[in-house]
């Protein structure tokens, strides 16, 4: 619960930093690389020969760490997470895989074995003859499964949950796999290993290390099945997963983190005798945030609290109590003095000294304040209400719609979780901090437990017991002594007291009914100000975001002061996952990722409409507004990258190959292309300003786990364009690159806000210069903003070093947040690449220009899924790609609707026609579904008057009944609908 500031501890272990992890991104990076793979090189067998198949392994989930489990046959520890292998098998010749049902069969067997770290010797056995003991146990042999990823795409996958070793040490694991064919059932079957691979070095810890190691130490026991699902994109048959992962993304705010799901075999089993591969199974998403009466209903086997309680309650309290009782004698030996607590509107109030608290104020003035009201600042200290002032101070009071006083207020749910997960799981509490995106977690290390999402509702229970027994929270200041007696029991406490707080001094703890925690503070009053509670998911990290460290369980919740706006959340985390793109780009057929290619998506047809129509506004636009359209190459020399800078500053994110003996790379950006452009003729001060705009394909090398539907993506264009002008035109191109944003952003309906950020400390180039710029952008800043009516603000220092920038935001139908645009100067590339051009003076016969990086959609890919969520599958009609559907009301006037669809593709519009066996109103509802933005219905009296019945997908009175149109009137007013791009679908 302290130590939330510490960025280690906010965030969760992201599992994606190390590749070898991912299943579904076998072919990136290391993965397969760190893997030695081998394939059917081994040698043919079998049938297989006519087939000519390869087959490569790959440990996509790599062991960490175990602990040994020695010689006994109790107390087994398996390996910390379960290898998982995937075996990919391809037609020789061919670039894609194998038909993978045809290879679920029973003959794939895949053997583990036990090596040296080095890989070199095998450790599978001590012989001390004439007994020999097996070191590696558990199951050697697995069979394959077939699973499929959220992109829906299958894979075969081999686990070995319950592996453990004897004896500690370094180790690595190599699995062979063998095909069985039928000559295999004779008595003298001798078959090929077909592909090995061996898996990552890992430790094997003994018992005390493991436990001083703060690594899993009672956990796990082996009727549990850890089983790792792999994120961000990848999870293994969990049908919901796609689902989960839009409530995720609504409640993260877009960025998905990789969470772990438990499988709990034990009860499983027992559920069913059928005896499928463990991997099989379905672990179920956690729900969505509601407890609704249905789910309670079937809520978990486990009691609501732990009997008897855990003892170190009854300890942390005798201490606290004992403590507490002398501090508050302390306290009132204080002298008693008049205070006097001044409020923000300069208005005074008089008080005591060690007696007087910020709730006494707020209760002075209103009782409605005081119970509105979340937390106080003394002095801008946070400071609980109910802790007496010490002397004359300012005073704030703030409530929940402030956002410290958010802060506070899910920091001390997070109390209340904790507490209920200390009565229910008798657990070891870790860190509980408030979350900026809302929210808050609780992380802790559960014994012979994973938690499950049927042990929300229990949990929810207790919250709601604790809420309503409206537990004060107390503060008490306590020496390091104190406190490390006080949580001796639980070791996650015992290594943050010892790292974060220096022998001799003091902290604080708070308490709240049993639970007393490690906490800076401060909170609210008391646990009855939290109204509305839910649990909102759970996931597993690592002890300090460790791989190596214990493995603990998070359990994240949200809360509100009261019901409504517990409902208006839940609305909102509902329609963000209705709009979620994803989603929708699957419903629609916009597009689709694959596994060989990660973060590069696949624009279908309509979805290349989309992207399409997006790129054609911003040409249209180029044509008015003096920009040139220019190509350049997609990859470079290396050279060209270390005269830009990108090499020294952004090697990492770049694809990087050799051509000819020498290292190129794919461009990330189009600037330096363009530099070289500008350079390649001689430019006076007439040409100037010259406007390049490039779509080209980039390329990034975002870092797989951080790779999500369009939103992030390794391969995009942008409507990227660099303005090389003279520093006296840099107020007339900004104003230009307001009002281009504002078209654009204006046919969507996007509000936007701006926000300028000047000269940082390491600022290169000269003061005036800045200071020119400056004054020019903030010129046109304002004289946009005033004719606009928009906001902008000034974010003094945070320009990048080689020039100052405008960011705008915009915000989307729900109110969330994008950032998409920048508009960004630039003195320094154009002195890297020594750019001038001739002045018109003779004294200076040269002068360098100043360049103006600037995009507006951004990244086209992203820009679709923020439009797809934005107008949530109903674009309007110039961005739709299934504009008109004509539906002929039976076979014979099939050929009157062919006529209509003709025209209207010959006037450019996305049509087609319905002539299906479907009846009509089969053929008008799957119109509906695929968002069409009109029907037209044509039956003999649209035929003989040449007209066509018009149902408009928006307006609910045409839906049941059209209106009937002349042909060629409509086919005007339908054209004159896609050049206004107007939002109203209406014609
Ligand atoms: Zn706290
Ligand atoms: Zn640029």
């Amino acid at each position: 619960m302290t130590i939330a500031s510490n960025k280690k501890y906010e965030h969760e272990y992201d599992y994606s930093m190390n590749q070898q992890q991912l299943p579904y991104n076998p072919s990136v990076g290391s993965a397969s690389s760190a893997a030695p793979t081998c394939s059917s090189s081994c040698g043919p067998i079998g049938y297989e020969e006519r087939e000519r198949r390869t087959y490569e392994l790959v440990v996509c989930q790599q062991p960490l760490h175990a602990r040994m489990c020695g010689f006994g046959e109790k107390d087994r520890r398996p390996i910390d997470p379960p290898p998982i292998v995937q075996l990919i098998v391809k037609q020789e010749g061919q670039e894609t895989w194998v038909d993978l049902q045809s290879l679920q069969t029973p003959f794939f067997v895949l053997h583990v074995t036990l090596w040296s770290a080095d890989k070199t010797q095998e450790r599978n056995i001590i012989s001390n003859p004439p007994k020999c003991t097996r070191v590696l146990m558990g199951s050697l042999v697995s069979s394959p499964s077939l699973l499929k990823n959220s992109q829906g795409v299958q894979g075969l996958y081999f686990a070995f949950p319950d592996l453990s070793i004897r004896t500690e040490g370094q180790y690595t694991l190599r699995f062979s796999l063998i095909k069985l064919i039928s000559s295999d059932f004779q008595p003298d079957a001798k078959s090929k290993i077909i592909a090995q691979v061996f898996s990552d070095p890992f430790t094997v810890y003994s018992a005390k290390k493991s436990s001083q190691k703060c690594l899993r130490s009672k956990a796990s026991k082996s009727q549990f099945v850890t089983m790792q699902c792999f994120g961000p994109r990848g999870c293994a048959a969990f049908e919901t997963f796609d689902e989960l992962q839009s409530i995720q993304q609504a409640e993260s705010g877009g960025l998905y983190t990789p969470r772990i799901f438990f499988l709990n075999r034990a009860r499983k089993m027992s559920d069913s005798v059928d005896a499928k591969p463990q991997v099989e199974k379905k672990p179920k998403a956690p729900k969505a945030p509601k407890a609704s009466k249905a789910k309670e209903a079937k809520a978990s086997a486990y009691p609501l609290e732990v009997t008897p309680p855990p003892e170190f309650l009854q300890h942390r309290i005798d201490m606290f109590d004992r403590l507490k009782a002398a501090a508050d004698a302390e306290i009132a030996q204080k002298p008693r003095e008049p205070i006097t607590v001044t409020l923000p509107d300069g208005s005074q109030k008089e008080g005591t000294s060690w007696e007087t608290t910020p709730f006494s104020i707020a209760l002075g003035i209103a009782k409605s304040l005081a119970e509105r009201t979340v937390i106080s600042k003394v002095d801008g200290e946070l400071w609980d209400l109910t802790r007496p002032l010490e002397s004359s101070c300012k005073l704030e009071l703030l409530d929940f719609d402030n956002q410290e006083g958010k802060m506070v207020f899910w920091h001390s749910s997070a109390h209340m979780l904790g507490e209920a997960c200390e009565r229910h799981y008798a657990c070891n509490l870790c860190i509980g901090p408030p979350l900026s995106e809302g929210g808050f977690y609780y992380e802790m290390g559960v014994e012979d437990r994973v938690v499950n999402q049927d042990d929300y509702a229990n949990l929810e229970k207790l919250v709601s017991n604790v809420a309503k027994e409206k537990q004060k929270f107390e503060r008490l200041v306590i020496s390091k002594k104190d406190i490390l007696e006080m949580f001796k029991h639980n070791p996650y406490k015992v290594h943050i007291i010892n790292d974060k707080i220096p022998d001799g001094t003091s902290t604080t703890v708070y308490r709240c009914g049993p639970l007393i925690d490690l906490c800076r503070g401060p909170h609210v009053p008391h646990t009855g100000r939290v109204k509305a509670f839910s649990i909102t998911k759970n996931s597993a990290s690592y002890f300090l975001g460790d791989a190596k460290n214990d493995s603990l369980q998070r359990i994240y919740g949200i809360s509100f002061p009261d019901t409504k706006q517990m409902t208006e959340y839940k609305k909102f985390i509902e329609e963000a996952a209705r709009r979620d793109h994803r989603k929708i780009g699957k419903e629609q057929e916009l597009f689709f990722f694959h596994e060989l290619s990660p973060g590069s998506a696949f624009m279908l047809p309509h979805g290349t409409r989309i992207y399409n129509a997006l790129m054609n506004l911003i040409k249209e636009e180029y044509q008015h507004r003096g920009f040139t359209e220019v190509i350049t190459p997609n990859m470079f020399n290396l050279k060209l990258w270390n005269q830009s800078g990108h090499a020294q500053k952004y090697k990492e994110n770049m694809f990087c190959f050799e051509v000819d003996k020498e290292e190129f790379a794919l461009k990330p950006m189009n600037c330096p292309g363009h530099c070289l452009m500008f350079k390649n003729k001689e430019r006076s001060y007439r040409d100037l300003p010259v406007r390049f705009a490039d779509f080209g394909v980039l390329h990034r090398n975002e870092f797989s786990g951080a790779l999500s539907g369009l939103t992030r993506v390794r391969r995009f264009q942008q409507d990227d364009a660099h303005i090389f002008c003279r520093t006296n035109q840099i107020e007339q191109e900004m104003a230009g690159c307001f009002d281009f944003l504002n078209k654009v952003y204006g046919v969507f309906g996007f509000d936007f806000h701006l926000k300028l950020s000047t000269r940082p400390e390491n600022f290169i180039g000269e003061i005036d210069v800045w200071d020119n710029a400056e004054k020019m952008l903030e010129e046109s800043l304002k004289k946009f903003s005033e004719e606009k009516g928009t906001h902008w603000e000034l974010n003094p220092g945070d320009g990048a070093f080689y020039g100052p920038k405008v960011d705008i935001t915009i915000s989307d139908a729900l109110r969330r947040n994008h950032q998409c645009a920048t508009i960004q100067l630039d003195f320094q590339l154009p002195e890297r690449f020594d750019l001038e051009y001739r002045t018109e003076g003779s004294e200076d016969p040269m002068a360098r220009p100043v360049i103006i990086h600037r995009a507006i959609l951004g990244s086209v890919e992203r820009m679709m899924g923020i439009v797809i969520e934005h107008f949530a599958g109903k674009f309007p009609f110039w961005l739709s790609p299934r504009q008109v559907q004509v539906v002929p009301v039976a076979a014979t006037f099939n050929d009157y609707a062919k006529e209509i669809v003709d025209k209207l593709v010959s006037l450019g519009i996305f049509a087609d026609a319905d002539v299906s066996d479907n009846t009509l109103n089969k053929k008008i509802r799957n119109a509906e579904l695929s968002q069409y933005n009109f029907i037209f219905v044509v039956g003999g009296e649209e035929e003989s008057s040449r007209s066509v019945n018009v149902r408009n997908r928006d307006d609910v009175g045409t839906k049941a009944k059209g209106q009937t149109i002349p042909l060629d009137d409509v086919l005007k007013s339908i054209q004159s609908l896609k050049e206004s791009r107007s939002l109203e679908n209406k014609l």
